[in-house]
């Protein structure tokens, strides 16, 4: 045997970083794949389960997670409220004892539809953080069929043991994000014209995610690890939350009104009632359906809700009031160097013109304050005179005017 250099499992000998926890003991060290095997064998002996902790929604009902949420998430009142709801739902649905009751909850996935930039993957990360469950985001776009170039569905959930530690009770109550997921609608309503490796394919391995069953999870990811032993896990308890922009769906949803429409349609609203600037808020699983994804998946994600596009009031909220807000932040950063920053709300009106201006949404706005605050920054922590900075709209529009636009889109 070759002598191993690096910290390694006194048990199976994985070094570093393949384990990515190492405990030591008095002799040698154990790593987390063993500590995992030794809690199901313990449990097989002790005919006890050790789950993960417990998750903190049975104390929280749906207004008190909307009351979280808002802590973060400006505006997007709909979506709030349905993912509240979802997700207190859900979590009860896990707590239900298999045998106790014959009346069997469905999982409450979700989707969320609205234009990039509006709060999707947001909304999904808080969700992780108010329940302290682990959570993994992955981009639907580089999903592939398994034996295609690019990654299999599998890939998502090794995402997701590697955000809990490869503590796999505690995975599988976990939250997965898709982004992405109208990238893989199927291109053509005729799904037998061409073989649509991307679309329709990637859709129906997602399925097998959706649906609630065991999958082999390769530890490592993708299939450069031929070797590597798989991880069972169990996607029945796990939380899917898919995000899309579905441009042009706007369109489906009027006609589809429109077709509705005589004299009065299936929503009971009369054409001019329409909100016609405003039509996601009419969105059904119908609409998915005719942009292309296939009936299954859309039947798994059975909470279907909006995001509105960010006003220029939403935008300017979002600079000051979220928990964590930019400009807060800024703050925090200029007050470690013992300097007060402080923005006049003129000087906010130009970040939000701005960014509304280069079409850069709620991401621009960092990078706009970065780029107005660059000099500061560099100057300020060797200059002990200066103890307060006011950024007014003279000074943010100096400051922006030299940066320059195109290292601003690359920074976003
Ligand atoms: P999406 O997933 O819809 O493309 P994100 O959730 O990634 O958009 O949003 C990008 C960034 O913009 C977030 O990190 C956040 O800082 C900001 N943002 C977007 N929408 C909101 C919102 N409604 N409230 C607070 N911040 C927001």
């Amino acid at each position: 045997m070759t002598k191993k250099t690096k910290e390694h499992c006194s048990f199976c000998g994985r070094e570093k970083p393949e384990a990515s926890l190492l405990v030591s003991g008095i002799e040698g060290q154990i790593c987390n794949f063993c500590i995992e095997q030794a809690r199901i064998i313990l449990e097989e002996e002790s005919g006890r389960k050790f789950e993960a902790p417990d998750i903190k929604t049975s104390v929280l009902k749906p207004t008190e997670i909307k009351a979280f949420l808002d802590k973060y998430v400006i505006g997007q009142e709909e979506a709030k409220r349905v993912l509240s709801v979802a997700v207190y739902n859900h979590y009860k649905r896990i707590a239900q004892r298999e045998d106790e009751n014959e009346v069997e909850i469905e999982k409450s996935n979700i989707v969320l539809v609205g234009e990039t930039g509006t709060g999707k993957t947001l909304l999904a990360r808080t969700i992780a953080r108010m329940l302290h469950v682990p959570f993994a985001i992955a981009d639907a776009t580089v999903l592939t069929e398994a034996g295609y170039v690019g990654e299999d569905v599998e890939s998502i959930l090794t995402r997701l043991l590697q955000a809990a530690d490869y503590n796999v009770a505690a995975a599988e109550k976990g939250i997965i994000f898709i982004d992405e997921i109208d990238k893989i609608a199927r291109k053509s309503d005729n799904p037998s014209i061409t073989r649509d490796v991307s679309g329709e394919g990637v859709q129906q391995a997602m399925l097998k995610l959706l649906e609630g069953t065991d999958i082999n999870v390769p530890p490592q990811g993708g299939r450069k690890h031929p070797e590597q032993k798989m991880i069972n896990v169990n996607t029945k308890n796990i939380l899917f939350i898919a995000g899309g922009a579905f441009q042009g769906i706007e369109k489906r949803i009027a006609s589809r009104l429109r077709t509705n429409v005589v004299g009065y349609s299936f929503s009971g609203l009369k054409d001019e009632q329409i909100d016609k600037e405003h039509m996601l808020q009419y969105i059904a699983p119908g609409d998915l359906k005719a942009y292309g994804l296939i009936p299954e998946i859309v039947g798994r994600l059975p909470v279907l809700t909006y995001l509105n596009p960010l006003e220029k009031s939403t935008l300017k909220r979002i600079l000051v009031e979220p928990k964590n807000a930019i400009t807060k932040q800024f703050t925090k950063l200029f007050d470690m160097d013992d300097v007060a920053l402080s923005f006049d709300d003129k000087a906010l009106d130009y970040i939000v013109d701005k960014s509304i201006e280069f079409k850069l949404g709620a991401r621009g706005l960092r990078s706009i304050i970065e780029a107005i605050l660059i000099d500061a920054m560099f100057e300020l922590p060797s200059n002990k005179r200066v103890k307060k900075l006011h950024i007014n709209a003279a000074y943010a529009e100096e400051k922006f005017g030299k940066a320059s636009l195109s290292k601003l889109k690359a920074a976003i």
